[in-house]
């Protein structure tokens, strides 16, 4: 998978996109990440890519001449996403969506944002990281690149471990215990103890249902409330 991020601090997205398991998957050919600095495009000595706003007002904006002539002459793959607070809300839906993908590009935005003519004539689509205002997109692309990364087979090395979080089949997770059987007398479930797998299957489910019924309600309904079987499984559990 191939991913373009335009941007002012390409150092910041690569800087992270470097380690980790970013960074492994990379070296692996598992996945591209390019940088593509705005300031690259600009026409000016002083290599500025923002203007005051027409029609007065406080804050810059992001010219469209750098933005269109790095998306042209780098030929970035599409669609190409604007991170913007006006976006579709980022969620493990969309980035499962975007993980099917061969590449996609971010287009980061800073000050006041871009000038309107690159969301009308040159992005595909907008992605928001949820409703607040961050002072610039590169935190929004980096956690569009991680969550859509891992995704990819083989980023994480287990194929399994991303088909069972938090999200992957509308729930969030059941609880991890890791040695000692014992802490500070706090025990590990005895259940995850017994060797049964099909027992440590239905246990797990239960947790992740009543840890979603508990916390995420809204998960819940969107599966269309709990099923007779749900209810029966929590009731094994004692977890109704
Ligand atoms: N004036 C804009 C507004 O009111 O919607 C906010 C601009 S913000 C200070 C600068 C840049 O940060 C935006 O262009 C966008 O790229 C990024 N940004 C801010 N909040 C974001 C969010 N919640 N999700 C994704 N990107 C965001």
């Amino acid at each position: 998978m191939r991913i373009d991020v335009l941007t002012i601090f390409p150092e910041l997205i690569q800087n992270y996109t470097n380690t980790t398991i970013l960074g492994r998957a990379q070296e692996a050919g598992l996945l591209e990440i390019r940088c593509h600095d705005l300031r690259d495009q600009s026409d000016d000595a002083h290599r500025s890519i923002d203007g005051s706003p027409f029609g007065g007002g406080a804050g810059m904006i992001l010219k469209p001449d750098p933005i269109f002539r790095t998306a042209e002459q780098e030929q970035v793959p599409r669609p190409l996403i604007y991170l913007s607070p006006a976006g579709q809300t980022f969620n493990q839906n969309v980035a499962e969506e975007l993980a099917t993908l061969d590449g996609f590009s971010l287009l980061c935005g800073r000050f006041e944002g871009v000038d309107e003519r690159v969301r009308e004539h040159l992005i595909d689509r907008e992605i928001s990281i949820g409703d607040y205002v961050l002072a610039g997109g590169e935190l929004g692309a980096l956690v569009v690149i991680e969550s859509v990364s891992r995704l990819v087979p083989g980023v994480l090395g287990n194929e399994e471990s991303s088909a069972d979080e938090s999200f992957s089949n509308g729930l969030l997770e059941y609880p991890h215990y890791t040695r000692p059987a014992q802490y500070r007398g706090w025990m590990v479930p005895e259940v995850l103890r017994s060797g049964n797998h099909g027992l440590v299957d239905r246990w797990r489910l239960a947790q992740a249902l009543a840890r979603t019924s508990r916390l995420r309600r809204d998960l819940i309904d969107a599966r269309g409330g709990l099923s007779g079987d749900d209810l029966a499984l929590l009731r094994e559990f004692g977890l109704e």
